[in-house]
Formats: structure tokens, C-alpha cells, sequence
């Protein structure tokens, strides 16, 4: 749901720097926002490179799109990867605070369902707006972007 929110914005907005921004406060939004987590880490992780990496193949590697996706992830690297956590806390303010990451709510298949539906409408809507070549985007994907 971080990918599909934060491509979203990049499409709305067509700015690198304001996809880049906004992504981690809707990441924050979503975070917020009460909602089951999906069940298998590997699952989650797994559906979010396919849809950036179809987005990166749609679009380009520098796409508002993408660079908006990848922002409104980068976050939860933390779940993945051990960051400093000082005070004992994870880092990202939804996930450092009992309470800011509420369960119940969002059921996960709706939210996968939702973000599939809207990465596709957003790679359907046009290759409008592409930068870069499949090449590119080919080179990116295998230097593990
Ligand atoms: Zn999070």
C-alpha cells in the first residue's frame, strides 16, 4: 500500500522533489490509519519490489512515480534491516510509539487488492511521462534498485 500511495502522489504531483517529500508522510498517513498488517513479511516485501519494479518498467527509473513509491517505503526498511534505535525505539515515529500503528480496521487482503488495482490503473494510464529506457530501467532493476 506504501508503493501504490506514493506513486500515486508522484503521478498527481509530476515532481521528483514533492513525491520525495510527501512520501514519507503518507507512509505516516497509512501507518495511522487502522489496519490490519499483512501476515507474512515476505509476502509484503515480495508485492512491493514487483510493483515498483513494474512501475521501473513502465515508467522509468526516475519517474515521480517511482522515486514517490521508493519514498513512501523507505521506512519500513527499518522492519527489515536493524537501524540504530536510540532509546530503544525504532526510528520512524509510527513505528517508535506504542498506539501510532493501530490494528484492526483495513482488512490486508483489501489493501493488497487496492494497491494492485491502483499500480495497474497508474501503468495503464499512459507511458506519458517516461523517462529513461527500457534499457535503463533493465540496468537499474539488475543493480538491485
Ligand atoms: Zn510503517
Amino acid at each position: 500500500m506504501h508503493v501504490a500511495t506514493g506513486a500515486l502522489a508522484g503521478v498527481l504531483t509530476r515532481s521528483r522533489r514533492a513525491a520525495i517529500v510527501l512520501g514519507p508522510v503518507l507512509h505516516a498517513a497509512a501507518d495511522r490509519t487502522p489496519h490490519e498488517d499483512i501476515a507474512s513479511r515476505r509476502f509484503e516485501v515480495g508485492c512491493g519490489i514487483a510493483l515498483v519494479g513494474a512501475l521501473v518498467l513502465a515508467r522509468g527509473p526516475f519517474h515521480p512515480a517511482v522515486l514517490g513509491a521508493l519514498a513512501a517505503s523507505a521506512p519500513d526498511v527499518e522492519h527489515l534491516v536493524r537501524l540504530p534505535r536510540p532509546g530503544g525505539g525504532k526510528l520512524f515515529p509510527t513505528h517508535r510509539f506504542l498506539g501510532w500503528h493501530p490494528p484492526g480496521g483495513v482488512p490486508a487482503w483489501a489493501q493488497v487488492l487496492a494497491a494492485g488495482t491502483l499500480v495497474g490503473a497508474l501503468l495503464r494510464a499512459g507511458g506519458e511521462g517516461r523517462e529513461g529506457s527500457t534499457l535503463s530501467a533493465r540496468a537499474a532493476l539488475d543493480a538491485g534498485a
